[in-house]
């Protein structure tokens, strides 16, 4: 049978591809540790399972509108609002089914065959995925270690050209976990402005950081006119499995993306959205509890990485990834990364799963009880020694 073209042209995610051959290696019988998939490994806070389940048995289990049920469209703006120091307003909001499809609607209803998106890279592989599909080109961002992972501004400004339509931004960042300054936002948006692009703000793990302060390119006065601010509920929350995700958008792409989604999905889950109300406006005290334990983990696994011999991590000051430079070892990171799963039992990303400039690297997402991560980190030790 035959496929289309497109389909050579999609990409996929690495945490998923090693994700599945965990699951093969274990049903064979073989114990991992898991640093592979970027996912909490806390339960979803109670009241909010209790307020979906509630939306069940008040019979909330039909269609609703395609952009997502008004009353949870007002509250995610009013959340913004408050988080970002802005105005959003409720129409101003679209609620899909995760940030993922967020990137892809997006970037569909923005960017033409043709057209180049500045992606990060190392970066969030869906970005470059979904240009490269719509036959658009991802022109790589480089965010160097010695940068802290921010990206230095002047290549940042060498990259535009009359072709670019967007630029993608993540922070704090997956996989590297730096996170972007004010002062690299205004550069962004200063960039924006001058020609006239798009602005992809992707703040899935804003509430998921260390050390400094978040800030986003919302608060910066107009920036909301030409920025799709996306958050959702997967990380924050620890609600990966409930799908839900959600931008801010000037009026008219929200309608465009309304449209995307009564095209491909109708409407989103209507009774997960009161889950989604009640994580908004409820307490906020299992999300403290959740940053302050993987900040715990942080400093675990980062100081565990530099005792370990040729290799050194940078202090992630976001997300839950620890980025660390395996370069001195003088192997490629994915045949490191595929040595220390098969031989060793610990699945980790090789940085190349996040773009060209990820070689050298390996991800470990420390979303594990301490006690398993210091079990990897005497692995990886044991492994890396036989190299
Ligand atoms: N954006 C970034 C940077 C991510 O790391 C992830 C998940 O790993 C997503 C988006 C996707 O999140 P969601 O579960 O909301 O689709």
């Amino acid at each position: 049978m035959q496929y289309s073209d497109r389909m050579s042209l999609l990409g996929t995610e690495g945490a998923f591809e090693v994700l599945a051959r965990c699951k093969q290696l274990e049903a064979r019988g073989k114990q991992i540790i898991h640093m592979e998939i970027g996912e909490p490994d806390f339960d979803t806070p109670a009241n909010i399972s209790e307020a979906a389940i509630k939306a069940i048995r008040d019979g909330h289990t039909h269609y609703s509108p395609s952009a997502g049920v008004p009353e949870a469209r007002a509250v995610v703006a009013e959340y913004l609002s408050k988080t970002r120091g802005t105005k959003v307003a409720p129409e101003n909001v679209v609620i899909a089914p995760g940030v993922k499809p967020l990137v892809f609607n997006a970037i569909l209803a923005i960017v033409n065959p043709g057209d180049e998106v500045i992606v990060p890279n190392p970066g969030y592989p869906a970005y470059e995925s979904v240009v490269s599909f719509i036959g658009a080109k991802p022109v790589p961002m480089h965010l160097r270690e010695e940068n802290n992972f921010r990206f230095v501004v002047d290549e940042l400004k060498a990259l535009v050209t009359p072709k670019t339509r967007m630029v993608v931004i993540n922070s704090p960042q997956n996989p590297t976990g730096g996170v972007l300054t004010p002062e690299n936002l205004e550069a962004v948006y200063a960039l924006a402005e001058e020609h006239d692009l798009w602005i992809m703000a992707d703040e899935i793990y804003s509430r998921i950081i260390y050390d400094t302060e978040f800030a986003s390119i919302a608060s910066i006065p107009g920036a909301l006119k030409r920025t799709i601010l996306m958050d959702g509920m997967s990380k924050t929350y620890a609600m990966t499995g409930w799908r839900l995700g959600y931008a801010a958008v000037p009026k008219p792409l929200a309608e465009h993306l309304a449209k995307l989604n009564i095209n491909v999905f109708s409407c989103n889950n209507t009774f997960i959205q009161y889950g989604l109300m009640e994580a908004l406006t409820g307490p906020q005290n299992d999300v403290d509890k959740m940053v302050a334990k993987f900040k715990k983990r942080r400093d675990v696994i980062v100081a565990g990485l530099n005792k370990i011999d040729r290799v050194s991590c940078l202090t992630p000051l976001g997300a839950f990834y620890a980025f660390a430079n395996i370069t001195k070892t003088g192997r490629k990171c994915g045949e490191l990364a595929d040595m220390i799963l098969n031989e060793y039992g610990v699945a980790c990303l090789a940085g190349t799963a996040f773009g060209e400039f990820g070689e050298g690297y390996l991800r470990f997402s420390y979303a594990n009880s301490i006690d398993n991560i210091n079990k990897a980190l005497a692995l990886v030790e044991k492994a890396l020694a036989e190299v």
